[in-house]
């Protein structure tokens, strides 16, 4: 079981997830303030320290027991579980919530003029990666043999230098493969931030923090993913008007004072709203359209 009170959380210092971690947790009703150089950033409000660490290093430091919890990418969490289980490290941890941002896939990309035909054509060919395991796990499921060259930054370049055939990269919108004059061929792995935790046992003290701050990040997540809508409809085109609203919520019916023709519809929707859904309503006689965003949900 692990002693410390306090519980500790490790985060990305800097890069695509630390923004979206930190707001998260600011979110959550953490007062934490990381704009100094300590590693360790405690927050002022609750028990919890943040540890403040490369993106690489979070796996190993939840996997040991060194932090409690730990927020990172997919991609990451998996190869260094794969590397792990080679070195035969601990390699263990609990996924409790995948969160919604960091979205992004593993891909692997070739020259424009590469001729691909199926995956049988990168047989006998050399990748430059920063997820060695993950191409080699991709190769051995599609019996085909593939060498590897390993980059940490830049790995887009590595064709046009000689250094390697074709690329297994991180790709998110696809500008820097275009960029590049590569193509995207195989998705290999699609990934997004996790919040995972130790195999430990935490102590009550941790555990009743966890208790506290996990219904918290779901509700952030879901507020994140769901808007308000409120409108005044016409009474007699209530059914046509809610079979309209993306999400399960029952619509909330109010009277709008002196008029007996309108009512006004309150929703929560849990999808987003586009604008032919609006322009939809606005056809059936609705008026005073807003979509708002929530900030905060619970139960
Ligand atoms: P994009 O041009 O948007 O497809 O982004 C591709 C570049 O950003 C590549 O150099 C990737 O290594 C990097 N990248 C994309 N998504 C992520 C991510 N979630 N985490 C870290 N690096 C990423």
């Amino acid at each position: 079981m692990t002693t410390e009170t306090r519980l500790r959380i490790a985060m990305q210092k800097s890069g695509r997830l630390s923004d979206d971690t930190q707001s998260l947790l600011k979110r959550c009703g953490l007062k934490l303030n990381v704009s100094d150089r300590r590693l360790l950033a405690h927050v002022s409000n609750m028990p919890i320290d943040i540890m403040r660490v490369r993106s690489s290093d979070i796996p190993g430091l939840v996997m040991d027991g060194v932090c409690d919890l730990g927020i990172v990418g997919d991609n990451t969490l998996e190869e260094a579980a794969l590397e792990r289980q080679l070195m035969g490290s601990k390699s263990e941890y609990i996924k409790t919530s995948p969160l919604n941002f960091g979205g992004c896939r593993l891909s692997i990309a070739m020259p424009e003029e590469f001729n691909y035909q199926g995956v049988d054509s990168l047989n006998g060919l050399r990748f430059a990666t920063t997820y060695p395991q993950l191409l080699k796990r991709f190769a051995s499921q599609n019996g085909i043999n593939v060498d590897f060259c390993m980059l940490n930054g830049s790995v887009e370049v590595a064709p046009r230098v000689g250094l390697a055939d074709g690329i297994c990269d991180l790709v998110s919108t696809g500008t820097t493969l275009e960029a590049n004059g590569l193509k995207e061929v195989e998705i290999i792995f699609r990934s997004t931030a996790s919040l995972i935790q130790t195999v430990e046992q935490l102590s009550p003290k941790k555990q009743s923090i966890l208790n506290t701050i996990l219904p918290r990040i779901q509700g952030v997540m879901k507020a994140k993913e769901s808007k308000y809508i409120m409108l005044h409809a016409p009474k007699d085109r209530i059914s046509e008007v809610s079979a309209l609203m993306p999400g399960k919520e029952t619509p909330t019916i109010l009277p709008l004072a002196g008029r007996d023709d309108l009512v006004a519809v309150h929703v929560v929707a849990t999808e987003t709203i586009f604008w032919e859904t609006m322009e939809a309503l606005k056809s059936l006689g609705c008026n005073s359209i807003l979509v708002m965003p929530i900030e905060k949900m619970m139960g």
